[in-house]
């Protein structure tokens, strides 16, 4: 496809820019070719979706957590620091709390998270709300771009946070406005997004160190101190070595820092074939697959195994599933077995850490999403079938860990001496972040994105449509235009689907479900089970057709023996098939505390507004 001459009309300068460049896309589905950018906007959706209003069982409703998650974002966008955003929400005392925390690593790194993020959950939700500062957010975090197609924070004596006195550049922004560009490119179709990528790859290039057939990003600037030494400035870097192990990088941990850049570069790739993104996409991941920074850094091994060649690790659990992940990207892009099968088994070690059950990995909120995104993609891509730990994950940590409206009285507690009218607004404006930490003191611009993008992952993966069938990876609420799933799960064994444009579905069944028990009917007509694996098939679906599957819901009492670095705690897990209704010892008393109403066997109902895209973003 060739996009042409491309306009964009900036909101406040109306500074016209020109930008011819050819790209040829794959997987979009264009159908407005014929705009210029200057109509489409930076955030104006390609694709109009469709509104419409249905009864549902009130359980777990992704999208409607989404709604949350994007108010979050528009919420603490500061007009007031030119639409900058803090790092950190602290709601104690202690922490100087309830208190707006500003911090060069938002503008520098999370902020672009977060702007991917907002892609993500408009299109789950459509929704509507902010769409104008959203939109100036994205035209001020777009002249943040120099001449050298990086992404520069400019110093200011007004922002004392940002630290470095001079502009800068974060490695670890820089793939991640790789990944936010690649959304809105999709989401949009604008070609502003696709040329700043192309920019901004050609930047990375430059400032990295090329070797034999790999490259790396110094860790050394020109300034001290965590997460400004390993910036880059215009005088460049301060020493370029070469990185001995994995903990020479900031976090005490080099892929923390850099390691998800090659995974970006790899997905635009996909978008642009480019074929000089995927020569630097190859060379910083063979850096990052090298048997050094691998197994047990401090030379440990496992008896008549090769740790390093099967991905096992010891370290920075956070920047290792970044790691995996910008591994499998490169991986995917160049259809590589060898280092698809790397990942999947680095994942299968990752998940060995604390409560996978649950999909509790880390004190993070950031920690669920972050392993749903491999989960799904190993999967999306047959290297391994994860639908089971998704579904585990996302119906419990992945979601536990958003802040919600039943947190404010916690909040209000945690507030103490500092709660009144001014900093109980600024508690309510938390609601659809992510916890940093256990005890949900604190909402960071780290974890609101991953959290939220975790809801993306799952949501992406429930349902999935190709020339008239659906997959039904997981039994959650879903509306699509081309069925819509109910779940009454985990109230009552049932699931709805209303289809509309399927021919055929498969609909995955739970482990914990006893297959031979499993009764399914098309309208009132009872079919025979049809299993592929855990799949059951339905064919012949004509549209408006009702499909209603039923099976005994299982309640079941587990003990998992969990380790951190001090102490061995055997936790007690009451689960409803899924779904974690009971832990003993709790994770923390603010978690968990409120799913004693999972216990009834009768689903409520309730009336939401249902929006529905034929839009499907690759990530
Ligand atoms: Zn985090």
């Amino acid at each position: 496809m060739n996009i042409g001459c491309a306009r964009y009309s900036r909101l406040k300068q109306r500074v016209v820019v020109f930008a011819t460049f050819v790209c040829v896309c794959q997987g979009l589905n264009a159908t407005d070719k014929g705009l210029n950018a200057a109509d489409k906007g930076l955030n104006q959706p390609a694709v109009s979706g469709r509104y419409y209003e249905v009864v549902v069982p009130d359980t777990l409703d992704l999208a409607e957590r989404a709604k949350m998650g994007l108010q979050y974002f528009i919420d603490i966008i500061r007009e007031d620091y030119n639409y900058e955003m803090p790092l950190i929400i602290a709601f104690d005392p202690g922490h100087k709390g309830p208190a707006m925390k500003m911090h060069g690593n938002s503008l520098g790194a999370c902020q672009c998270k977060a702007a991917e993020t907002m892609a993500y959950l408009r299109l789950m939700t459509g929704s509507k709300v902010g769409l104008e500062r959203e939109e100036k957010m994205l035209d001020m975090m777009v002249s943040m771009f120099g001449e050298d197609g990086l992404h520069w924070v400019a110093g200011s004596p007004d922002k004392p946070w940002l630290n470095i006195p001079e502009p800068f550049v974060m490695v670890h922004g820089q793939g991640r406005m790789l990944r936010a560009m690649i959304a809105w490119y999709q989401y949009t179709e604008n070609s502003v997004w696709l040329e700043k990528t192309d920019g901004l790859i050609q930047g990375i290039d430059k400032i990295v160190e090329h070797k034999d057939d790999y490259a790396y990003f110094p860790v050394f600037g020109r300034y001290k101190g965590d997460y400004l030494r390993s910036c880059y400035v215009k005088a460049g870097w301060g020493d370029t070595v070469e990185p001995t192990h994995e903990k020479f990088g900031e976090e005490g941990s080099l892929f923390n820092h850099q390691g998800h850049v090659p995974g970006a570069i790899a997905t635009s790739f996909l978008l642009s074939r480019n074929d000089k993104a995927l020569r630097l996409s190859r060379e910083l991941t063979h850096f990052l697959t090298k048997p050094k920074f691998w197994a047990d850094w401090k030379n440990g091994e496992y008896p008549e195994i090769v740790g390093a060649e099967h991905a096992h690790w010891n370290g920075h659990w956070y920047g290792h599933i970044n790691t995996l992940r910008a591994i499998l990207d490169y991986a995917v892009a160049t259809n590589d077995t060898r280092l698809m099968l790397f990942a999947r088994e680095g994942y299968e070690w990752a998940r060995r850490k604390r409560l996978a059950r649950i999909g509790y990995f880390g004190s993070q909120g950031c920690a669920g999403g972050r392993i749903i995104g491999l989960a799904v993609k190993l999967s999306y891509h047959g290297i391994g079938d994860y639908w089971e730990d998704v579904d585990q994950y996302i119906r419990n940590h992945g979601v536990e860990m958003q802040i919600v409206p039943d947190d404010f009285d916690h909040m209000c507690r945690l507030a103490a001496e500092n709660l009144n009218d001014e900093t109980k607004k600024l508690l309510a404006r938390n609601f659809g972040g992510y916890a940093g930490r256990l005890n949900k003191n604190c909402t960071w611009l780290c974890c609101a994105p991953h959290g939220n993008m975790g809801l993306f992952y799952a949501w992406d993966a429930a349902l999935r449509y190709d020339h008239g069938t659906v997959r039904v990876n997981l039994l959650l609420n879903r509306a699509s235009p081309w069925l819509d799933v109910d779940s009454y799960l985990p109230y009552e064994g049932k699931i709805v689907l209303k289809n509309k444009q399927a021919k055929e579905a498969f609909v995955r069944i739970p482990l914990w479900v006893d297959a031979s028990l499993v009764q399914a009917k098309i309208g009132n007509r009872q079919v025979q089970n049809a299993w592929f694996d855990r799949y059951l098939r339905f064919e012949g679906l004509g549209p408006d057709d009702i499909v209603t599957i039923e099976f005994p819901l299982v309640e079941k009492t587990e003990t998992w023996r969990v380790k951190d670095h001090v102490k061995e705690t055997v936790y007690t897990l009451r689960m409803k098939g899924n779904t974690l209704v009971e832990i003993s010892p709790p994770l923390h008393p603010c978690l968990y505390g409120r799913r004693g109403k999972y216990l009834a066997n009768e689903a409520p109902m309730r009336k939401v507004t249902r929006y529905v895209s034929e839009k499907v973003l690759q990530w």
